[in-house]
């Protein structure tokens, strides 16, 4: 029999004998049992209810905030993959987000700057006015403005920025955010182009005086070899007449190389052996170097391998030039001229190094203006010139020098493809 067996009614107290009596306690006895039972039985099903409800809890609840850990690493994948530095200043003004580009930018650790105030840290040297700051204090954003930022390291970077505040869902105001971009590469190509804009009206009005120049200068030529004919071979004013000639030599060396420098430079490529070329000029330079200088001793370090680029060879063969000549006038006492050719992966390299006076922070900062020059005789468009070529080569021309040491040429010219 168990405690859900329906008992017969009770009928308490009705009989005084005491087996009645026992069993009438029994019969309560059995039917208290009965209650608890049944009570206890509902709570067991309450708590199983109230278990599945919680599991059912608990299960939201984490799906919740794995929802949560994923929109929070969702936006800060966002934050880190921007292409801006992102940094995130609470009520307090301390930082709270300092996103991977903020990082990159700035060169501050995360840790460096995460829960410490903006001023102390990233902002220490800037003019409060241009932060995340000034937005946070007076709630005027700050769009694309530009400000000058000290990087961890010292160095000193143009900074493009823009600041708002941050609000939640109910409009509250939460903190500030500063969205910023390094401008360095952008203020180095504004001013190169400021610089193309400059030579192009230069070289415009180089073109210009240069033609001009050049009809008289025939005509002085002219006369000046007429007026020699007449002299007698020993009258003195022959040595005069000597000097015109001379001087409207150089006159016209200099218009040509500026007409070079300023012509549309049209090339003609081909595949050719830069090996070769780099060796036949030489060749045809060592012949006037050695008749001239005993002082100038010549290094070749050249592959046996061809290295086939498409190249204009003449245009080649005068930056060669341009590169010899400038060696071996840096070498006045004398030294060692050094040619090299190399390949690397995708390029072709040649190396023209000398022993000579090498060059300051100053002359090479203004190595590449057109008439640039510390020569007495130069015309300072032989390395623009030889620019020009080799940007038309899509090639790169670099320079290592040292005063007092000397100076090496990095000639880069990218390999044919189908090598
Ligand atoms: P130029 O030779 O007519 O002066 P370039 O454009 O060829 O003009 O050279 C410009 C200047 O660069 C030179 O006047 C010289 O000061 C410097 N320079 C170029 N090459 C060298 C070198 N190998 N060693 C030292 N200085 C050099
Ligand atoms: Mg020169």
């Amino acid at each position: 029999m168990t405690a859900k067996d329906p008992s017969p009614p009770l009928q308490l107290g009705t009989s005084s004998n005491p087996l009645d009596k026992f069993t009438d306690s029994y019969i309560l006895f059995q039917e208290t049992t009965r209650k608890y039972r049944e009570a206890y039985e509902q709570l067991e099903e309450q708590f199983e209810s109230l278990t599945i409800k919680l599991e059912d809890t608990n299960i939201d609840l984490q799906k919740r905030v794995e929802e949560r850990d994923r929109v929070t690493n969702y936006l800060n994948n966002i934050l880190d993959s921007m292409s801006g530095g992102v940094l995130v200043v609470d009520l307090n003004g301390d930082i709270t987000h300092f996103n991977q580009e903020a990082e990159d930018v700035t060169g501050f650790k995360p840790s460096d700057v995460l829960g410490y105030p903006y001023t102390d840290t990233i902002g220490v040297s800037q003019d409060r006015g241009l932060t995340a700051m000034y937005t946070l204090e007076s709630g005027e954003r700050l769009i694309n403005r530009e400000k000058e930022l000290k990087k961890a390291d010292g160095n000193v970077i143009p900074l493009g920025f823009s600041t708002s505040l941050l609000r939640d869902e109910q409009g509250t105001i939460l903190g500030a955010v500063e969205v910023f971009n390094d401008l360095t590469e952008v203020k180095r190509l504004e001013a190169e182009i400021q610089r193309v804009k400059t030579l192009a009206a230069l070289g415009e009005m180089a073109a210009t005086v240069a033609h001009e120049i050049r009809n008289p200068l025939g005509g002085i030529a002219g006369y000046a070899g007429m007026l020699e004919r007449d002299l007698k071979a020993d009258d003195p004013n022959r040595r005069l007449v000597g000097r015109i000639t001379e001087g409207v030599g150089r006159l016209n060396r200099i218009v040509s190389s500026l007409l070079t420098y300023t012509r549309p430079l049209r090339l003609n490529t081909h595949p050719v052996n830069l090996v070769d070329v780099v060796e036949e000029t030489l060749a045809f330079y060592a012949i006037d170097i050695e008749r001239q200088r005993d002082d100038i001793e010549i290094h070749r370090d050249l592959p046996a391998k061809p290295l086939i680029c498409d190249l204009d060879p003449e245009q080649l063969q005068q930056v060669i030039l341009n590169l010899l000549q400038n060696a071996t006038q840096a070498m006045a006492q004398g030294g060692k001229l050094t040619v090299k050719v190399y390949e690397t992966d995708k390029n072709a390299t040649f190396c023209i190094g000398d022993t000579g006076q090498g060059m300051n922070e100053e002359v090479l900062e203004k190595l590449f203006t057109p008439f640039f020059t510390t020569k007495e005789d130069g015309t300072g468009l032989g390395l623009v010139t030889s620019k020009k070529i080799i940007d038309a080569h899509v090639g790169e021309i670099n320079v290592e020098s040292e005063p007092n040491t000397g100076t090496q040429f990095f000639v880069t010219v990218p390999k044919k493809h189908t090598q």
